[in-house]
């Protein structure tokens, strides 16, 4: 896996003040997306020891509230199985921080990879740049939804985190994701 940055003190996306780790490759390519830069798979840096190093000193911090995982999308076909060693190790070293992943897949169509077990919200789907609204929490488009992964995995359908100020009904079904602030 390759990675394009990582934030150490972010409020933008998800909750608390969050380490953010920004992977490359995506295969989305949303019209409006606030990180192209991100799509390439071969882009940024290799995800080696080093950097591994430095995110987790940043989640050792007591006012980190946990990781995300942007891009890039951290659910493309090739960034999996990285991505489930690294949130296994965080989860094993890292118990009582949270795991946020930002993907521009539905929720339905990845909801059963094996990872989701480390994972406590998910915000799905493509951006949208017609459904753009700045006053969103942690997403860029209306259609996107921010999802609390064990509650859903229990029901077994979408469940979303209730947003104070916001409707929480499920969007309309539709393509949906997005971003440095995560637009999916
Ligand atoms: S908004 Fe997200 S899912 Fe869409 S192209 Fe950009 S990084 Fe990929």
């Amino acid at each position: 896996m390759r990675y394009h940055n990582i934030t150490k003190d972010d409020m933008l996306n998800g909750e608390g003040l969050r380490a953010v780790l920004w992977v490359s490759g995506c295969n989305h390519y949303c019209k409006g997306c606030h990180n192209p830069v991100t799509w390439e798979l071969s882009g940024g840096l290799p995800f080696d020891e080093g950097a591994k190093e430095e995110l987790f000193d940043c989640l050792g911090k007591p006012y980190i509230s946990g990781l995300t995982l942007s891009g890039g999308d951290p659910l493309h076909p090739e960034n999996r199985a990285d991505v489930e060693a690294l949130l296994r190790e965080v989860v094993e070293l890292f118990p009582h921080k949270s795991v946020w992943l930002y993907t521009g897949y539905l929720w339905e169509s990845v909801m059963r990879l094996p990872l989701m077990r480390y994972v406590d919200v998910v915000v799905d789907g493509e951006y949208i740049e017609g459904l753009k609204d700045p006053k969103l929490h942690w997403r860029g488009s209306s259609n996107q939804r921010i999802i609390d992964v064990p509650r859903s995995l229990l029901l077994g359908e979408a469940a979303q985190v209730p947003l104070e100020g916001e409707e929480t009904a499920d969007a309309p079904g539709q393509e949906s994701s997005g971003g440095l602030q995560s637009t999916g």
